[in-house]
């Protein structure tokens, strides 16, 4: 018994000496990949269900690996987020966004904005403000059609300081939303205390349309929104179901494959520019 005990505990040890060996492997890959031009970003249309219109999109960023091939953000975001990787990738991002955004500005008479994830470090390392500026003055991009997506858990690592950097930043013109709202664990009265115009709700409440239950919570979260006069965008909307209850409910902005999977840039120009609504 003892032998078997010994043999578990060396293949755990060495098991967790190969996962953190993969981990450093990616993360310097991911360095790699930085510098040169394996990283691109996706663009998901945000769409009124007003109008059927897109009113703008968030930026997700790709990875096509030279020998795994393409891997999900969910697999190297936080890789990058356990070093200071995440902020120079944070600033490739806004400042990639922000220049497509720019150029697609030129094309459209409308107020179509990007918007784009802020990763914890960049507010805790204070690098968000200079990495902003620089992205608006090398791409020229109004600050208007700039909203940047920070989650309820990235604000309460350290959020006397997070609050105060949101709010230079949004001195700029720039908008805040609160990405995966529901799913953190701070309180609702700090919902009040952070500077954001914008709530996404969590594809998880989403999800949950179907049963009774869940529809009181959505429509709950969008008049409160409504009374706080913020926002509200439905995230992970899939079904046509959906679409028609957070219709009813006043939900006016929602995201989803019912509408568009995250497109390369080239086939954001090409598709269709309004979507049939309920
Ligand atoms: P997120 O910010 O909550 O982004 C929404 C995710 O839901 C995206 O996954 C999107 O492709 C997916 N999605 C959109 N509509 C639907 C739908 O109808 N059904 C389903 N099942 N999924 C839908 P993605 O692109 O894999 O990104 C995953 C997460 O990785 C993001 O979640 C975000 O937390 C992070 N991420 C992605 N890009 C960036 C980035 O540039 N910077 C940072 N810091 N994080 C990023
Ligand atoms: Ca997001
Ligand atoms: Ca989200
Ligand atoms: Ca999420």
């Amino acid at each position: 018994a003892k032998r078997v005990a010994g043999n578990s505990i060396e293949t755990f040890v060495s098991d967790m000496h190969q996962r953190a060996r993969d981990r450093l492997q990616l993360a310097a890959d991911l360095r790699a990949a930085l510098e040169s031009d394996q990283l691109h970003l996706a663009y998901q249309p945000i769409v009124s269900l007003r109008t059927g219109r897109i009113e703008g999109y968030e930026a997700l960023v790709r990875w096509t690996h030279p020998t795994r091939g393409p891997l999900s953000p969910a697999e190297f975001i936080p890789i990058a987020e356990q070093s200071a990787l995440i902020v120079d990738l944070g600033g490739w991002v806004l400042r990639t966004a922000a220049r497509q955004m720019a150029c697609w500005q030129t094309l459209w008479d409308d107020e179509r904005y990007v918007s784009v994830n802020v990763a914890a470090s960049q507010l805790t390392t204070r690098a968000l403000m200079q990495q902003v500026r620089v992205a608006l003055a090398d791409s020229r991009l109004d600050p208007e059609r700039l909203v940047l997506e920070v989650t309820e858990s990235s604000l309460i690592d350290d959020i006397e300081a997070s609050i105060a950097q949101m709010h230079s930043v949004r001195a700029l013109g720039v908008r805040f939303a609160l990405d995966d709202f529901g799913t953190g664990y701070s309180s609702l009265s700090y919902l009040q205390r952070f500077p954001v115009d914008v709530l996404k709700i969590d594809k998880a409440f989403i999800d949950a349309l179907d049963d009774p239950d869940g529809v009181l919570l959505v429509r709950a979260i969008v008049n409160m929104a409504a009374s706080l006069q913020l926002r509200v965008v439905a995230e992970g909307v899939e079904g046509e179901a959906q679409a028609d209850a957070l219709q009813r409910f006043g939900c006016h902005l929602v995201q989803g494959y019912h509408f568009s999977r995250p497109l390369p840039a080239a086939d954001v120009v090409a598709m269709p520019q309004t979507f049939a609504v309920p």
